[in-house]
């Protein structure tokens, strides 16, 4: 049987945000046992960025699931670059800024993966890539999960959403490296000032002093990423250099490893759709006019219907990359179908 997805369609926020109940009340026909946990995945978007999903829509999404008996939280991840999602505290700073804070959603906001992103559970796979998935060591513990994802381009993997959602953003720091670089850390002299932190916090005597220098040796190392998170000085380099189709086959399997044994249900916004990610800390015009909200329970359908409906300009936008790998491999490891029924509402 096809997975459905429900397609609101709409270009007007006001109008999106009172219609999006009756969304929700298809996609999660349901009621949850008393203060139920369901937590919702978010992305608060980065410093400068004006184009993420904005949090009235995630406030709706914690009114709708209150109603429904759960007790719902917004939960996300810290970041891989440095910038201000790269610790919690400054991450929970930002995204108060842009309307996260409890005060405006009416529920918490949880950073699910340490502090620094050093929290990490391993999560065994089977993948073509991911033997071992490094995920946030709260996602594991949340059974249910709502994805408030947007669907956006993406210049690694042509596009992203609800895969890139719960696999580079339920990924803990140690993770995004394994996804995202196939070569371990480097240390830039120019800007390390010597403190020795990094020196301290690795676990696998990595870092050594050579010629006056903090290097990392990288026979030793094990990419578990830790020394990036504690430098201040932010020289701790990676080389993001994995090739867009490993990545966008990594994406679909850690999302795999991250939704294993959850009920999940997932909301795509194809709103302030642009050519880039949320990450990028600037302004960005959008490359296409909103088209609605669409949600699913099969992560690989709700991807899929998006792209179907935004496909030129997406591609047009990163044309060197194929959007549908992380599609067609989420498909081949079990994530989901990429064939579905659309209903529009
Ligand atoms: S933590 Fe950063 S600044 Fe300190 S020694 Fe390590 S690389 Fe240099
Ligand atoms: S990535 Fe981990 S193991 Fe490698 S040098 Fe940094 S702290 Fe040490």
């Amino acid at each position: 049987m096809k997975p459905k997805v429900f397609f609101l369609p709409g270009k007007d926020k006001s109008e999106l945000l009172e219609r999006l109940p009756l969304l929700l009340g298809r996609l999660i026909d349901k009621g949850f046992a008393t203060n139920a946990f369901c937590g919702v995945k978010v992305h608060v978007g980065e410093e400068g960025n004006v184009t993420f999903v904005p949090a009235e829509f995630a406030r709706a999404g914690v009114h709708f699931l209150k109603q429904k008996g759960a007790r719902p939280f917004l939960f996300e991840t810290n970041t891989l670059y440095y910038g201000q999602r790269s610790n919690t505290l400054d991450h929970l700073r930002l995204a108060a800024e842009h309307g996260f804070g409890s005060e405006n959603v009416g529920a918490p906001l949880l950073i699910a993966d340490g502090i620094r992103g050093e929290a990490s559970a391993r999560i065994p796979l089977k993948g073509k890539h991911v033997r071992e998935a490094q995920i946030a060591s709260l996602v594991p513990n949340i059974p249910c999960i709502v994805g408030f994802s947007h669907f956006k381009g993406h210049m690694l993997t042509g596009f992203g959403a609800t895969i890139k959602n719960f696999s580079m953003g339920c990924a803990a720091r140690n993770g995004k490296l394994q996804i995202h670089s196939l070569s371990k850390p480097w240390i830039d002299v120019e800007r390390c000032t010597s403190c020795g932190e990094c020196q301290i916090r690795c676990p696998s005597d990595a870092i050594e002093i050579k010629g006056g220098d903090f290097v990392i040796v990288h026979a030793k190392c094990t990419g578990c990423a830790g020394c990036i998170g504690v430098c201040t000085a932010k020289a701790v380099r990676i080389k993001w250099n994995e090739a867009s189709k490993s990545a966008s086959q990594k994406m679909a399997e850690y999302a795999l490893a991250a939704l294993s044994g959850k009920e999940a249900f997932y909301v795509n916004f194809l709103v302030n759709i642009t050519k880039d990610c949320d990450c990028l800390g600037k302004k960005m015009e959008p490359i296409h006019e909103d088209v609605g909200i669409l949600a699913s329970r099969d992560p690989v359908a709700v991807d899929q219907a998006c792209l179907d409906m935004v496909e030129e300009e997406i591609g047009s936008a990163h044309p060197e990359v194929d959007p549908a790998v992380q599609l067609a491999h989420g498909e081949r490891i079990g994530l989901g179908k990429r064939d579905y029924e659309l209903e529009e509402l």
